[in-house]
């Protein structure tokens, strides 16, 4: 039958299928399996950020909040981008509070990219991105990052900015590959976006997760405070992906644009989870200092542990996913090998393909989280060992 009320929107994002998650997490459940898939963990966050979730409710924090968030959390923002970037936003008028930052990065895209306008960006990329780029009607300039060092191509990146460009989206600590953008590619990025009046739209929700190298923000590079937007959000750091709380720090032109979209989207995010995200980014240092070192130790081990099984692995500088090669193992494609993954070891984990603009270029890979317990991670490895049998 043919759905006479099919747009040529909903057609785009039909092509594109459903997201991967969504499918990998009904075969987790289905077939039981520990969940390497969606990048979300199976331990809460800290106690003292439920409690203020808690006691916002008790204290009749239940209503619609201000639209672009609620004033301490603002400013709570504004206090931890400074200490983090040296660089000042004004709460009010250059930090919007959005549902995740999924919701940011559709805000983006939605109220400040034209039809027709070219955005650039990197390959693979968290799904969203294309989806997003389809709703405005941008056109995608597609950069691969290709393995093992997954750099940046010059020459290609070069080639892709026109006098159409509009904005570049970038992503560092990088999701699935765990790169971290050097000083120097983010300069050479900068240097361009500056000579062609481009935008930045950064997404930097791992920005707590590096383990080799620094985190750089572009925003800090000389000049580009006022043409970046800084993405982030409260779920990766503080171990709550599901309580949807993201924002975006630019300047207010910049802003304007995302709230425009954001007052219509969804209007607030859940009030009493702001003023919990509050508590929670005035959290002491010792804090991600403890959440760093944790993290470390869950990516060495499952590094090593793929490595043992007979993976290529592409150790990752930041972020909590590891890319690995399963041709080792000879499966025909990435979707073939995750399957086998879920029935037969009953580990889930994310076929990549999906992650790129040309599915080819993600056959050979896997994807898996490891923000997961160590005896969680241990067990996921001990029955992927079957695979080396
Ligand atoms: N960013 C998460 C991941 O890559 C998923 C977020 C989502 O499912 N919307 O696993």
């Amino acid at each position: 039958m043919t759905n006479t009320h099919t747009t040529q929107v909903a057609t785009r994002l039909a092509s594109f299928g459903s997201t991967i998650f969504t499918e990998i997490s009904r075969l987790a459940a289905k077939y039981n399996a520990i969940n390497l898939g969606q990048g979300f963990p199976n331990f809460d966050g800290p106690e003292f950020v439920k409690r203020a979730a808690v006691d916002a409710m008790t204290m009749g924090h239940n209503q619609y909040a201000r639209s672009f968030g609620v004033p301490d959390l603002n400013k709570a923002i504004a206090r931890r981008f400074e200490q983090d970037s040296g660089l000042t936003f004004d709460p009010d008028t250059e930090i919007t509070v959005t549902n995740g930052c999924t919701e940011a990065i559709a805000a983006t895209f939605l109220g400040l990219i034209n039809p027709g306008d070219e955005v650039i960006m990197f390959e693979p990329f968290y799904d969203s991105y294309r989806a997003c780029a389809s709703m405005a009607g941008a056109e995608m300039k597609v950069i691969t990052l290709a393995a093992p060092e997954f750099a940046l191509d010059e020459q290609a990146l070069r080639a892709a900015f026109t006098d159409k460009t509009k904005a570049i989206l970038l992503n560092t600590p990088h999701n699935p590959t765990g790169k971290v953008f050097s000083r120097q590619e983010l300069d050479l990025i900068a240097e361009l976006c500056k000579q062609h009046d481009v935008l930045v739209i950064s997404d930097e929700v791992y920005e707590k997760l590096v383990f080799e190298g620094e985190h750089v923000r572009i925003a800090t590079l000389d000049g580009m405070r006022e043409r970046t937007l800084t993405l982030s959000s409260l779920g990766k750091t503080f171990s709550f992906t599901g309580w949807k709380i993201g924002w975006s720090i630019g300047p207010p032109e910049l802003n304007a644009g995302v709230r425009a979209a954001h007052q219509f989207f969804t209007f607030c995010s859940a009030t009493p989870l702001q003023h919990a995200a509050a508590a929670a980014l005035n959290a002491p240092e010792s804090y991600y200092t403890e959440f760093h070192d944790a993290y470390r130790k869950r990516r060495d081990l499952i590094v090593d542990g793929l490595a043992r099984i007979g993976f290529n692995v592409y150790p990752p500088a930041g972020t909590y996913f590891v890319l690995a090669d399963h041709s080792p193992f000879g499966f025909e494609d990435d979707m073939a090998f995750c399957r086998h993954l879920v029935e037969h070891c009953g580990v889930a984990a994310i076929p990549p393909s999906s992650f790129y603009h040309n599915r080819e270029h993600g056959r050979s890979l896997v994807r898996f989280s490891f923000c997961k317990t160590e005896d969680e991670l241990r067990e996921a490895i001990r029955r992927m060992s079957q695979l080396a049998e």
